[in-house]
């Protein structure tokens, strides 16, 4: 993969930030999306990167917001001419049973983790070259739902509908397009379980222990690299086997 620009939304830490050092090890040049307020942390990312020895830059954008993307779009384009791998991967949760939900729990969800797949995807997929991949982060909520997670759990299923409409469309380019769909990861994300909930959680799942950001880094590799070539419009599970 050397000499290959990636791009990652929301990547300033967590699984994005590990998907970041994994494809640079590669040889990647990475463009670390983020919202301003999480330039600080960005930037660190950016020099840890730089380590690996390859190139590396923060570009803030709200992936929410249809005109930042388009602006992002531009920069890149400036800078680097070309994405060969687009990682969607920026996401929030706003957790609430939705006899309790409110629009301002509802809304920004599907914004940030939905309609980013629009914003971003619609910009840059011009200067997404023939052959190159477009990997998007769903989540086992999108596929067998989750207790409190109506608007997120939506937005996770509508990633996957996403995945394999794009990847019927862009395929006579040799573009494969597909969803990586995270179980209990070790995350900020995670940590806010209560333990009580989390034993409950380790006997559902068949290998007994939760998932480490490198799990889910190391599907994203996999499918950025010339190996998944004949892979396109598949939902790669890394979830210890909770869902099977
Ligand atoms: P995280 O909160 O650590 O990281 C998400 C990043 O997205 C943050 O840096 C945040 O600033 C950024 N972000 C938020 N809103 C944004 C916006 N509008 N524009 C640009 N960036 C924005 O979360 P994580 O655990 O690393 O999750 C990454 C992805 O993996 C998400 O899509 C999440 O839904 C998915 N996922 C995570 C788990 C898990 O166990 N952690 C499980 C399944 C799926």
């Amino acid at each position: 993969m050397k000499g290959k620009n990636a791009l990652i939304t929301g990547a300033a830490r967590g699984l994005g930030k590990e998907m970041a050092l994994v494809l640079a090890k590669e040889g990647c040049n990475i463009i670390i999306n983020d919202i301003e307020a999480m330039k600080e942390e960005a930037l660190k990312t950016v020099e840890e990167i730089k380590k690996a020895g390859v190139n590396s830059e923060f570009i803030a954008a709200d992936v929410s917001d249809f005109e930042s993307c388009k602006k992002m779009a531009e920069e890149i384009k400036g800078k680097f001419e070309k994405v060969d791998i687009l990682v969607n991967n920026a996401g929030i949760t706003k957790d609430r049973t939705l006899k309790k939900m409110v629009p301002d729990e509802w809304y920004p969800v599907i914004n940030v983790n939905l309609n980013s797949l629009f914003n971003v995807t619609r910009n840059v997929l011009e200067i997404i070259p023939d052959g190159g991949r477009v990997i998007n982060i769903s989540s086992v909520a999108g596929i067998s739902g989750n207790f409190g997670q109506t608007n997120y759990a939506a937005t996770k299923a509508g990633v996957i509908g996403f995945t394999k409409s794009l990847a019927k469309e862009v395929g006579k380019r040799k573009i494969t397009v597909n969803a990586v769909a995270p179980g209990f990861i070790k995350s900020a994300m995670t940590d806010k379980i209560p333990v009580e909930m989390l034993a409950n959680v380790l006997e559902l799942i068949p290998l007994k222990e939760i998932g480490q950001p490198e799990d889910v880094a190391n599907a994203v590799k996999f499918l950025a690299s010339d190996d998944a070539k004949y892979i396109s419009g598949m939902v790669v599970r890394v979830d210890g086997g909770i869902t099977f």
